[in-house]
């Protein structure tokens, strides 16, 4: 019997011993392509030898320095290297060990910088149902994923929760996707009004929806139109980029394509690309600048905050993704794969909607096309379909519908950008043979 607490504890797993580019390797020699990144984290593959120096080479300098004593030349120079590729505005990066983490310090953010302008009654968030923010309590709160929150909401603060924007689903019949973008800026509209525009901290949403949707990214101009409605009454904008963001959709932060720049930003996954734990908030210029001309002093933070070899790991993922041309590379391949998933999975009873942008690609499955009808959830599909591509030799991200039948089950599709055109067919090959294995 293991020992670890494992997540599951009615199964066990298969061990991983090691990596090879795009493959995970297993005590029995078996191979598996990772076509998830784990949870879309392993942008660069799992053996990068540049990568892995680097590590090397900090560990033996100086593994660890606290930031309460210190700050560190990988700190700084991340930091540097963030905010110079980052749009306009965002000016300065605190760097956490993961997604939640770095969403609970975005809100933290965002409440002393209204503490700071002496307005103190901005307490309120609104975020989106079907949205997933982390499983911290803070983050947990944020989302709006029913599955997730159930058992814990008794711990949980209050949390206004609109419509996502998830065409396939809710754009009404003949109506627009401009109608649409419309119709969602309303209800935030009324939601700001019904609160008390003046009592909002901030909205908080993924630009493009991962582990709760499945790739689901907006129509075009919501975001525009929700930075407007946020600006006008004086909100924060956080977007939440932690699985959406550093290069998955083919630009390092998926909001580019919005034309839209948030107050802050979190980043994890593909910052570090799973080489060490790392997250971080990029925040901008107005927020630092409240905080450092007044208390000077923010009421946050954790023991690894900074950790100096996390960041020489993410500062060596982050330049070979730009000096090896890899957000090129993960437009071309994205074609390539929902090409690829278009052509295989385009007439299958069972895939009602292919979508993503870049190596972000969902599939939600349906047991009746026309109607959209979602599986039933207890029939658990998305454990079925995970452990038949497991068996084929395949890593896929599935996740279970809901109960209330707001959405099916799907499968995410993340894998690094070092792939090569093959490697995309194996995905598809395997997919299919795991599909047609459970379906
Ligand atoms: N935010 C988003 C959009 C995520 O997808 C996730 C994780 O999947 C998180 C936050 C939480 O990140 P972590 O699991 O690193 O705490």
């Amino acid at each position: 019997m293991s020992h670890v607490f494992h997540r599951h504890l009615k199964h066990s797993y298969p061990t991983a011993v090691g990596g090879e580019g795009p493959y995970l390797i297993d005590a029995q020699g078996k191979r598996y392509l990772d076509a998830c990144g784990g949870a879309a984290v392993s942008c660069l593959g799992h053996s990068d030898a540049d990568v892995i120096e680097a590590v090397r080479d900090q560990v033996g300098r100086l593994a660890y320095a606290h930031s309460s004593f210190f700050t560190t030349e990988p700190m700084e120079a991340l930091a540097d290297f963030l905010v110079e590729r980052a749009p306009e505005g965002l000016s300065s990066v605190y760097f956490v060990s993961g997604g939640s983490e770095a969403v609970e310090a975005a809100l933290k953010l965002a409440r002393q910088y209204y503490i700071e302008r002496g307005e103190p009654q901005r307490r309120h968030l609104i975020a989106r149902r079907q949205s997933y923010h982390g499983n911290t309590l803070g983050a947990l709160a944020t989302g709006g994923n029913a599955w997730r929150r159930q058992q814990f909401e008794p711990l949980l603060v209050e949390v206004s929760h609109v419509s996502p924007c998830y065409a396939y689903r809710d754009q009404a019949p003949g109506e627009t996707p401009e109608a649409y973008g419309e119709r969602l800026a309303a209800e935030l509209e009324a939601e700001i009004q019904r609160l008390g525009p003046e009592n909002v901290m901030a909205f908080v949403a993924e630009p493009v929806v991962g582990a709760t949707l499945g790739a689901v990214p907006a129509v075009p101009g919501y975001f525009r139109r929700v930075r407007e409605i946020c600006d006008r009454h004086g909100i924060l904008l956080i977007l939440d980029e932690v699985m959406c963001g550093m290069g998955r959709t083919g630009t390092l932060l998926a909001a580019e394509q919005e034309g839209v720049t948030a107050d802050l930003v979190t980043i994890a996954k593909g910052l570090g690309a799973g080489y060490q734990p790392i997250g971080a908030t990029l925040v901008s210029e107005r927020i630092r600048a409240a905080i450092a001309e007044g208390s000077g002093f923010f009421q946050h933070g954790h023991t690894y905050i900074g950790h100096a070899t996390a960041c020489a790991a993410a500062l060596a993922v982050q330049r070979a993704v730009e000096e090896r041309g890899l957000l090129d590379r993960v437009v071309r391949l994205g074609e390539g794969l929902q090409q690829r998933l278009e052509v295989r999975f385009g007439d299958h009873p069972h895939v009602g909607d292919i979508r993503g942008r870049g190596l972000f690609r969902g599939l939600e499955l349906v047991a009746e096309r026309d109607a959209k009808t979602p599986f039933d959830p207890e029939r658990k599909l998305h454990a079925a379909v995970k452990r038949a591509a497991m068996d084929e030799g395949l890593m896929c991200y599935p996740m279970g519908g809901t109960l209330d039948g707001r959405r099916g089950d799907h499968i995410l599709l993340a894998p690094p950008f070092i792939l090569d055109d093959a490697q995309l067919d194996e995905i598809v090959d395997k997919l299919d043979a795991a599909l047609a294995r459970v379906l």
